[in-house]
């Protein structure tokens, strides 16, 4: 589902000068498999152990053993996630794979893919698979988004199981199995673990399918590299785990933030009943500034990973503060609108695109509601924030893109990344206040957020046409009557001019946004200025399509008024030749809330 990565390397991220430089990247939802039909009194499909080695000659690396029952057809195959979160998996995670029969003998293991591995073995046997995690360097590639690949140091070992464990695919293609997992050698080498299964060494034991498994975060270190702590919501556990060291705020201010919106959202749904929760942070991207800044995250199994820059002040007046708690009300809402609720377009195993306006869009408009109900933020800042979804909207050349385009662009064209957030966030607004309208104020979008959760408590999966239907049945005819077209084909969302909660109108205004002027993603993979736009800011400063491209990077402006800079490196007529130019789009009218 993500996409390859591009060929050459591309610097920056998109920047929008009308608003916040932040912008959450993440991998969509993902649809979890669905009833658990497993005997409970079953042994564990799988089982893993990792080790933390500390060998005296060289730096620690975690050993892997797995234990599993061989392919019932004579044919294993293990294999990791061939790609995720945008990476496509080069299997680094792996390294000395030995698989042993149940005597002992070692079975030759075939790699069939970067991410595969084949091995013949009677039906059934007892087998035993180890490998090695290798010390990771740090990246040569840069990533377009958060690096969400396994991190091995001498002090930390962090990982996303899509990346990291290897799983039987016979097990993988049942819809629910049990696994079992604990951690060896990390507490005697000093190190402290905190992973989706719970505090400490384990051993853990669950019925999940083999998506929701993969999911599994993996966070040990020692306390010069990662500070865990556990604090407690009604009586249930959170765990934190805060790697490195500069970022602007103490343990406690994150950990009193973070804990106040877990609470605040577990009390939206009245579901406390999570019995552990993990959130980690980790610095990505190196420092921010005050006007260019970046924060992300993505929901794991029970667990949020924060990605963000440094030198992030929590304190009062910080321009920090209101995003970083937009970050953490907006990732754990997944904990329902993606995990415990699982919003499906029916396309494909991991949720799909066609469904991110409710599985991002929604989210983003509760993140926002929530926090304002909850004194988190004021009327201002409901605006800001508002006004940001609204702007980019406006401006946004793929707005009235259907669902197909953001499936294929997703990764690639910032503003395709953000459609879905923009379109199902804005249409929420005007849904929730259509609802309030019809109902006299006795229902609102909240009732039937709530509905379509305890819905989801017999079948999380919930298709995309159940969710619209469910809107439906609360609105009047006309609003009805452009869900489908709106939300699944793109035509605009039908904005009030008013607001009421808080008292908002609606005004226009001319912003310049992100837009390198030309098809960024197919210029970088065909190595050929594509798509130039006539009039443009990549035209005007000379690029045409057919020019061969050597180098094309974009960095980010230093603060809020100086824009993107694109550096493009191209062959003209045999010789190398630099064109520079700033990546914005032409003044656009958009429209804004501001204050009634
Ligand atoms: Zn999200």
């Amino acid at each position: 589902m993500p996409h390859a990565p591009t060929p050459l390397a591309l610097v920056a991220t998109a920047v929008a000068l009308a608003s916040h430089t932040a912008f959450a990247s993440e991998p969509p939802p993902r649809s979890l498999s669905a009833e658990n039909t497993i005997h409970a009194a079953s042994a564990p499909a799988v089982t893993y152990r990792l080790t933390l080695e500390t060998p005296a000659d060289a730096p620690p690396r975690v050993a892997v053993t797995l234990r599993f029952a061989a392919d019932p057809d004579g044919r294993t195959t293990l294999a990791l996630e061939p790609s995720w979160g945008g990476f496509d998996n080069d299997g680094r995670d792996v390294s000395d794979l030995v698989v042993a029969g149940a005597d002992g003998t070692p079975l030759a293991a075939t790699r069939s893919e970067p991410w595969a591995w084949e091995l013949a073995a009677p039906a059934g046997q007892e087998l035993t698979a180890r490998y090695i995690i290798a010390p990771t360097s740090a990246p040569t590639d840069v990533p377009n988004g958060n690096d969400y690949r396994t991190r091995l140091t001498d002090s930390l070992f962090q990982s996303i199981g899509h990346f990291s464990l290897l799983m039987p695919e016979h097990v993988a293609d049942e819809k629910a199995s049990r696994f079992s997992i604990d951690f060896d050698g990390f507490d005697r080498a000093g190190w402290s673990v905190l992973s989706s299964w719970g505090p400490g060494n384990g051993p853990f034991d669950r019925e999940l399918g083999s998506s929701e498994f993969r999911h599994t975060m993996i966070l040990a270190a020692k306390t010069e590299a990662a500070r865990m702590h556990r604090r407690r919501v009604m009586d249930r556990e959170i765990g934190f785990a805060i790697v490195g060291s500069d970022w602007g705020f103490t343990d406690d201010a994150f950990i009193d933030l973070a804990t106040r919106i877990i609470a605040l959202e577990r009390d939206f749904f009245d579901d406390h009943t999570d019995p552990w929760f993990l959130v980690t942070v980790t610095p990505e991207g190196g420092r921010a500034t005050q006007n260019s800044f970046s924060l992300g995250g993505t929901g794991l199994l029970d667990c949020f990973a924060l990605y963000c820059n440094t030198g992030l002040s929590l304190d009062a007046g910080s321009p920090f503060l209101a995003q970083v708690k937009f970050l953490l009300a907006h990732e754990y809402f997944h904990t329902w609108n993606g995990t415990k609720m699982r919003p499906t377009d029916g396309s494909e195993k991991d949720g799909g695109f066609g469904v991110m306006w409710f599985s991002e869009g929604f989210t983003n408009f509760y993140a926002r509601a929530l926090l304002h109900r909850a004194g988190l933020i004021d009327d201002a800042a409901f605006a800001e924030k508002l006004n940001e979804a609204l702007a980019g909207y406006d401006a946004n050349p793929f707005r009235n893109a259907e669902n197909a385009t953001i499936k294929s662009k997703f990764w690639t064209d910032p503003n395709v990344g953000q459609l879905p957030y923009q379109r199902g966030d804005l249409a929420a607004v005007v849904i929730d206040a259509k609802i309030r309208e019809k109902s006299g104020g006795a229902r609102s979008l909240d009732h039937v957020m709530r509905d379509l959760v305890a819905k989801a408590a017999s079948d999380p999966d919930m298709h995309a046409t159940a969710i619209l239907d469910a809107l439906a049945a609360e609105v009047d005819a006309d609003t009805a009557a452009w869900l489908r077209p709106v939300l699944i084909d793109g035509k605009d969302v039908p904005l009030p001019t008013s607001l009421e909660r808080p008292k908002l109108r609606l005004v226009a205004k001319r912003v310049q946004t992100f837009d390198p002027g030309l098809d960024r993603e197919a210029s970088m993979k065909s190595g050929e200025v594509t798509g130039v736009r006539d009039g443009g800011a990549a035209h005007r400063a000379g690029l045409r399509n057919g020019q061969r491209l050597r180098a094309f990077t974009i960095a980010p402006g230093a603060d809020r008024t100086t824009p993107p800079r694109a550096k493009v490196e191209i062959d003209a007529d045999g010789a190398p030749r630099t064109i520079e130019y700033d990546a914005i789009s032409e003044p656009k009218d958009v429209r804004a809330y501001e204050p009634a």
